[in-house]
């Protein structure tokens, strides 16, 4: 299956809003964290139901804030839930940002990165259209040392890339741009039941859940155009 049609029929079923509310608990502080400042023109790729771009405009005064998706479904849910005139989305691929060189001040992904079928073409993109100076802030909760995450591959059609932490800041490198920062974000804000409701439904036991969670979380690489 293609990015389009699995993820077309994710957001048909609405599942856009449920990612939302999930991958929120740590995307808040990734873009928290980024560098945005007034009139800044940022970018979120993969971006789903659109939450990063609307957040960069409420709570960082960016001027344009774009939303690329691969699923036009996608995109026209994330249409659906602002009417920001200064957020937009787009029908686009990782291979191929439609942005020019240097065009873009900042950069955001969550959970989205390891999708691309050429994850290094894909950062060369991302360094072609920063700004010097510019920032990558790439979050996943899918890679090598979040053991948990392994087996998310055999429910999705779309190939995974899976890295470690080293894998990434060195292709970010390889890509052309600094590793300014690189660390994992605790999801804080999901609950994790006491001992005795284990095992649950999704997990054997507290300590993987635990290890999941609040040891792995999110993998947040940090890159710098030069
Ligand atoms: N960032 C959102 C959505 C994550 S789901 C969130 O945190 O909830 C991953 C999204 O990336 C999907 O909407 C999917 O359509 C998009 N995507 C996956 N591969 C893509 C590609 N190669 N090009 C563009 N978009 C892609």
């Amino acid at each position: 299956m293609s990015v389009r049609q699995e993820f077309d029929a994710w957001a048909t079923d609405g599942r856009d809003k449920g990612m939302e509310e999930r991958h929120w608990h740590t995307a808040k502080h990734a873009l928290a964290r980024m560098p945005v400042e007034e009139g800044d023109t940022v970018l979120d790729l993969g971006t789903g139901s659109g939450y990063a771009p609307r957040a960069l405009r409420e709570t960082k005064g960016a001027g344009r804030a774009y939303g690329l998706d691969g699923s036009p479904e996608m995109a026209r849910n994330a249409t659906s839930y602002t009417d920001d005139p200064n957020v937009g989305f787009l029908v686009g691929d990782f291979d191929c940002l439609p942005f020019a060189d240097d065009s873009v001040d900042h950069v955001f992904t969550m959970e989205a990165f390891y999708y691309a079928s050429d994850p290094h073409h894909t950062l060369e993109e991302v360094a072609r259209i920063l700004r010097p100076g510019g920032t990558f802030y790439c979050a996943v909760n899918y890679y090598e040392e979040n053991e948990a995450s392994h087996a998310w591959q055999e429910n999705i059609s779309v190939e995974m890339t899976r890295w470690d932490r080293e894998e990434y800041r060195e292709a970010f490198r390889e890509a052309g741009l600094y590793v300014a920062e690189q660390d994992t974000i605790p999801d804080l804000d999901i609950e994790i039941p006491d001992e005795s409701e284990f095992p649950t439904e999704n997990w054997e036991t507290r300590e993987a859940m635990v290890d999941r969670y609040r040891t792995w979380g999110t993998l947040l690489t940090v890159g710098v155009a030069p």
